[in-house]
């Protein structure tokens, strides 16, 4: 894991502005979460935001919360949900965003990719959800955390349905035109393992090109790890391996990548800068 080592050698701090600790907690129990968080301590990782997928998914985000410092959760409804949210379960997502380590709305967005057992949700359904949890994130006046695939031009109108809303374009897979169009509503743009692909050519020159105000690095694990460690399950300590990467692209140090990422989640979130991991 030679690779791992400038950041923490350098003592850079990085946030994985987007990790599931919650599903790594369910398929490996709390001792793999601890292997994990201690990995990415030695990675130079210092805070991890941890995404929910649905209303039970975020309290399980709200408990990996709780139980360590430096992890924040958000609270979402993701696009494959096969139902929009019901007022009682909007009404529990809203008590849920009151807690004090509740830092945005998400996973929210849209998902037209299609293959067979991907999801069956359709544009509707993922449309109505949208709103609703951008209606909720206006209200709290938090940052909303989007998954669009696929989706790039129906994503843009829902958010501009709901103005004042901002926030973060999640696992980006967008390109410079793209990005300009992000970043002009406000949005950041976060560069996932995907960043890392030889056929991200879009990705990467959006990588390039977006203001150093504008950008934040993240794993999404347990999915698609970055190379060079592709094939291998995601873990947190891997935004190293992606942050080098946009490093690489953007021409600057680790450590510069680092200083402004690490900036960026913390302006969006409102991250505490003492409450971090502990290795
Ligand atoms: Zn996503
Ligand atoms: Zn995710």
């Amino acid at each position: 894991m030679s690779e791992l080592r400038p950041a923490a050698a350098s003592h850079t701090p990085l946030v994985d502005s987007h990790c599931h600790l919650q599903i790594l907690a369910e398929r490996d129990g709390l001792a793999g979460v601890e292997r994990a968080l201690e990995q990415a301590v030695g990675a130079g990782v210092v805070q991890i935001v941890c995404p929910g997928l649905n209303l039970e998914d975020s309290d399980r985000c709200r408990e990996v919360a709780e139980a360590y410092p430096g992890v924040f959760f958000t609270v979402g409804w993701h696009p494959h949900e096969p139902a929009a949210p019901d007022r009682a379960q909007l009404d529990a997502l809203d008590q849920l965003l009151r807690h004090p380590r509740a830092v945005g709305v998400g996973e929210v967005g849209l998902d037209q990719y299609w293959r067979p057992g991907y999801h069956e949700t359709s544009l509707q359904v993922q449309q109505a959800a949208l709103h609703q949890m951008l209606e909720l994130a206006r209200a709290h006046s938090l940052p909303v955390v989007i998954h669009d695939r696929d989706s790039h031009a129906e994503v843009l109108a829902a958010v501009d349905a709901v103005p004042g809303v901002r926030g973060v374009m999640h696992s980006y897979t967008g390109d410079p035109a793209h990005a300009r169009s992000c970043r002009k509503r406000g949005f950041l743009l976060s560069f996932s393992g995907m960043v890392t692909f030889p056929r991200s050519e879009g990705i990467q020159a959006a990588a390039r090109e977006v203001d150093a105000d504008g950008y934040l690095v993240e794993t999404d694990s347990p999915f698609l790890a970055p190379v060079p460690h592709r094939g291998q399950p995601n873990t947190p300590a891997f935004v190293a391996a992606t942050a080098a990467a946009v490093a690489r692209l953007r021409d600057v140090d680790l450590a510069e990548v680092a200083a402004e990422t690490t900036a960026s989640a913390r302006r969006l979130f409102a991250l505490p800068a003492d409450d971090l991991l502990r290795g």
